[in-house]
């Protein structure tokens, strides 16, 4: 087992070289999250092993059993990718340094509350429903300039740039559409010049589009599968789109 986690990391890494010579950027400014949900910690230290330090969790309740396992190696760091229910938003902000998915209000409403108690803010990424699926979590991009804007008075909220998921089972071509719309969404977020509002981050590209994203500016790509294998659990468990949007 620790040889396919080994080799499959070899091979994401080469492929986002290579995305990032076809397409003329650094490899720097590109960025590997790894995706852990359902994954057991065995596999996630043999990441660690192999020098990865950024991992990204979906489900509080996973980040909790995960957390203080593997917290003593302080280069890690973890990212929140789920879909976040306001009264969860407690041990989120204890434990990960940048949520990625803050897609309403209410939400950045939960946050402050709980981190004006702490003293305390935190990094936050704007999720934007690229696609138009409803099984999608994320805001309609016609409603980021106003949610970003909106987002920046509360001020332990510090927004760093945008979210979100490609169009699945698509060409492509449309994959493609939807990192370009969220690059152009950055771009006109930039325009507003909204104070305290940065739009450096671009979190975009899974397992089978992260190259595309690479090539359309992704400085964050976030992979599961390709790392460490399928998952035992399908992803409506966790993008399940029962759950209220305003959870
Ligand atoms: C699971 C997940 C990923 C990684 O997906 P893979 O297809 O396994 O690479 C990326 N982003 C989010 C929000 C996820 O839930």
């Amino acid at each position: 087992m620790r040889d396919l986690v080994e080799d499959n990391l070899k091979a994401v890494r080469r492929q986002m070289e290579l995305a990032c010579q076809t397409s003329g950027r650094s490899i720097k400014d590109v960025q590997l999250l790894l995706a852990t949900k359902t994954v057991p910690l065995e596999k996630l230290q043999m990441a660690i092993h192999m020098g990865e330090t950024l991992f990204g969790e979906n489900k509080v309740q996973e980040l909790r059993g995960k957390f203080p396992l593997m917290h003593q190696d302080n280069q890690v760091e973890w990212h929140f990718i789920g879909h976040l229910q306001t009264n969860k938003v407690k041990d989120v902000v204890k434990f990960v340094t940048l949520i990625h998915s803050v897609d309403r209000l209410k939400l950045g409403q939960a946050l402050h509350q709980q981190l004006v108690k702490e003293n305390k803010s935190i990094d936050i990424l704007v999720q934007i429903n690229t696609s138009y699926e409803e099984s999608k979590f994320g805001a309609p991009p016609e409603m980021a300039l106003e949610l970003v804007e909106q987002l920046s008075q509360f001020e332990t909220l510090n927004v760093k740039g945008l979210m979100t998921i490609g169009k699945w089972n698509a060409t492509k071509d449309e994959t493609r559409q939807c990192f370009r719309l969220l690059k152009l969404i950055q771009t006109q977020i930039r325009k507003a010049k909204f104070p305290r509002v940065d739009m450096d981050i671009l979190s975009m590209g899974m397992s089978s589009d992260f190259q595309v994203a690479i090539e359309e500016g992704a400085t964050i790509i976030r992979v599961g599968t390709s790392v460490f294998g399928q998952r035992y659990l399908p992803d409506g468990f966790y993008w399940n789109e029962n759950v209220r949007q305003d959870d």
